[in-house]
């Protein structure tokens, strides 16, 4: 099987395939299960799961799994085999309509959020039809969403799924007004996801990796990413092999890959899909994790997905892009040929600004996370400040809006919402600085603020549901009003007045801007712990329960630290302290052998490397201690708040001061004694 369009999708129980092999009733019920939400009827799921179990052992399957999403950010499965015994000593293979609509993982020791005691650990894993079956290895896996016996979210798909409900609710209002009878709204996503490929053997020695998916120690290589060569570069031969096997494997599976380049830093790359409905575009981009570092092994590589692998290179992130369309396949975020059509395009804009400057702190938040803490704010990811690019053409024309001026000094006249064409801007405009957290390029929102490994779900949780408040907000304004235009007209132009401190379209890498946004009044949730306040206010809480959306799920960066923590003070004990002990003594013994051999030789060298390692390693064995101090200093402290806090301007205080100590002495030690691999091993041996 070579050709592309044969390979695509032969992994997935999909429409083509049911419409294939499914009875004409069972198929429309499908169908219409898929297209309205609605539950399947048993006997009907009987006949779907035995004719999916059918396929899948025709494709090597012998076992099926409810495939979920918790909270942890990861997927997970657990796979019961087809086989079930007959009366005579033998086996049937078999798969039944319970099995497929509903499951019963013991699921009590996921992290729920702080939802649910492990004690009732009772929830079920429920299909989720507009996700198709697909099958991964030797097993058939039943995309699902998992929540409790009362209904409470145990993953991250229930609130996906409510959210994308809570925004079609709410769009469908709106559109009526404007007559438009779109039967169902959905938002799309195309999460660009950021990469670094390194060769395995270099990974396996060194624990850091192993352990934290990211390097706790390493001086800088000679060469960095200053020259920009690797950017857009000619992609090496063992990377090559690796997309192409990656690329098919995701196609067998119906995900769209399609765009795939060398990023900025070296070693570091990206893969796009074509952009899909949300809750689908989820399960892909989770999916292509898993793929990448899977086929990675099979290469001799390994993938970090960690937001910041190396200090001192680019990390990666995940570029979410979104927008909203009907079902008909309008683009809601398309500006449009007519006045009619810019009217409704422009509310739906102030939408989102509205959206976006009132929960700037959700936003944050749904992005905040121990890796992506390195990241934002610094010079290479967007500010920790959520601020929105709209392009100097689109402000202007809001700004005319606003101020009842004109727009063109040409034109003379004002534009009427809903009578007059927006003036054209022009498309290719958009941002191409990349500074911004959240820009408008053209027909869709790009929110460039999540971390590479972070699922997608809590940033387009947030999304769906803070545009669906505004949504709710103008449609309860709108409906019934006599002069629709006027009170349209009325209602964007103050929209605009309130919220245009949220649009900024200059660089936001520049500290100009920071002291700009603080006079603005905008946030600066500078880390996670400065995140945590945020997360329960009431504000927040009422926006998830008005739109029966439960929040994602809860802010935890203290596990990672403390792991990246003890790895350190191990691999300091273990191995950085004795190297340089080794070192210093091969150093002493060649003085000692220069002197016997010839008594007035020069040890210049020798001495001043000696007495600084010397040194470095007296301070490197304090800092060490400090830190493991500091550790049990973190210990048992019932508020997350205080706990987070300490974390950050403690325990990883002291994890920085080792580590710089730990990064000098690396300079200065003989290559044969440093126990791992440096960064220029590790950013440049894939060849
Ligand atoms: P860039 O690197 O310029 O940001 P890419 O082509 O790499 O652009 O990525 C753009 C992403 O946006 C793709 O995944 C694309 O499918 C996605 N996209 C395009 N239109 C929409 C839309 N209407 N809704 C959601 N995502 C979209
Ligand atoms: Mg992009």
């Amino acid at each position: 099987m070579n050709k592309v369009t044969e390979m695509f999708g032969s992994k997935v129980f999909n429409s083509a395939t049911m419409k294939e092999r499914l009875p004409k009733e069972a198929y429309k019920a499908v169908q219409n299960a898929i297209k309205n939400g609605k539950r399947l009827d048993l006997n009907v799921a009987d006949v779907v799961a035995n004719s999916m179990k059918d396929w899948a052992i025709e494709n090597g399957a012998t076992h099926f799994t409810h495939w979920f999403q918790p909270m942890t950010g990861v997927t997970a499965e657990k796979h019961d085999s087809f086989i079930s015994p007959t009366d005579d000593g033998h086996i049937i293979m078999e798969f039944k309509g319970k099995e497929l609509v509903q499951g019963e993982p013991d699921a009590s020791s996921f992290p729920s959020g702080g939802l649910r005691a492990t004690f009732e650990a009772r929830g079920y894993t429920a299909w989720d039809p507009t996700s198709f079956a697909f099958i991964k290895g030797k097993t058939l896996c039943i995309p699902t969403a998992f929540c409790s016996y009362g209904g409470e979210a145990l993953d991250k798909k229930t609130p996906l799924l409510r959210s994308m409900e809570a925004i079609n609710k709410q769009a469908l209002r709106v559109l009526k007004l404007f007559g438009n009878n779109a039967t169902s709204v959905k938002t799309t996503v195309g999460p660009e996801q950021e990469y670094f490929l390194i060769d395995k053997e270099m990974f396996d020695k060194r624990p850091d990796l192993l352990y934290t998916g990211r390097t706790l120690f390493g001086a800088k290589p000679p060469k960095g990413q200053e020259l920009d060569d690797h950017y857009f570069g000619t992609i090496k031969s063992r990377v090559a092999a690796f997309m192409n096997e990656l690329n098919e494997e995701l196609w067998k599976l119906g995900i769209l890959a399609k765009t795939e380049h060398n990023e900025v830093a070296p070693a570091q790359h990206e893969l796009a899909p074509i952009f899909a409905t949300t809750n689908i575009a989820t399960d892909h981009n989770q999916l292509t994790m898993e793929l990448m570092q899977r086929i990675a092994k099979k290469h001799g590589m390994v993938c970090l997905l960690h937001e910041k692998p190396f200090a001192g290179v680019n990390g990666s992130g995940k570029h979410n892009n979104w927008s909203i369309s009907t079902s008909d396949g309008v683009n809601l975020l398309e500006p449009g040929e007519t006045p009619h059509e810019n009217a409704q395009f422009l509310l739906f804009l102030c939408a989102v600004i509205k959206a976006v400057d009132d929960y700037q702190d959700l936003l944050r938040i749904s992005v905040a996370s121990a890796g992506n803490d390195h990241r934002l704010g610094a010079n290479e990811a967007p500010p920790a400040v959520v601020s929105m690019f709209l392009g100097d053409e689109l402000t202007e024309i809001l700004e005319s809006i606003a101020s009842d001026s004109s727009y063109d000094s040409k034109e003379k006249v004002q534009m009427k919402i809903g009578v007059h064409v927006l003036p054209r801007f022009p498309k290719d405009t958009t941002d191409r600085n990349r500074t911004s957290p959240f820009a408008f390029t053209g027909n869709k929102f790009e929110f460039r603020m999540l971390g590479s490994s972070a699922s997608v779900s809590g940033a387009n949780i947030v999304l769906n549901t803070i545009v669906a408040e505004s949504l709710k907000q103008f449609a309860d304004e709108l409906e019934g009003k006599e002069n629709f235009n006027d009170a349209l007209h009325e209602l964007i132009k103050r929209v605009i007045k309130e919220h245009k401190r949220i649009i900024f379209n200059g660089n936001g890498y520049d500290d100009a801007w920071l002291a700009e946004a603080e006079k603005r009044g905008l946030l600066n949730l500078k880390s996670t712990p400065d995140c945590l306040p945020f997360y329960n206010s009431e504000k927040n809480k009422k926006l998830f329960t008005d739109h029966k959306v439960l929040s994602p799920s809860e802010l935890d960066a203290r596990y990672e630290i403390k792991i990246e923590a003890l790895t350190m003070v191990d691999m300091v004990n273990k191995d950085i302290l004795p190297a340089i002990a080794d070192f210093i003594k091969a150093l002493s013994d060649s003085i000692n052998s220069k002197k016997a051999a010839v008594s007035t030789a020069e040890c210049k060298y020798e001495e001043k490397i000696i007495s600084r390692l010397s040194t470095l390693s007296g301070i490197i064995y304090d800092r060490c201690e400090a830190l493991d101090k500091s550790l049990i200093g973190a210990m048992d402290s019932e508020d997350a708040l205080k706990t987070a806090v300490y974390y950050k301007d403690t325990v990883f205080k002291a994890m920085n001061e080792l580590r710089l100590s730990v990064d000098e002495a690396e300079v200065i030690t003989n290559r044969k004694y440093w126990p791992y691999p440096g960064y220029g091993e590790l950013l440049f041996s894939v060849r």
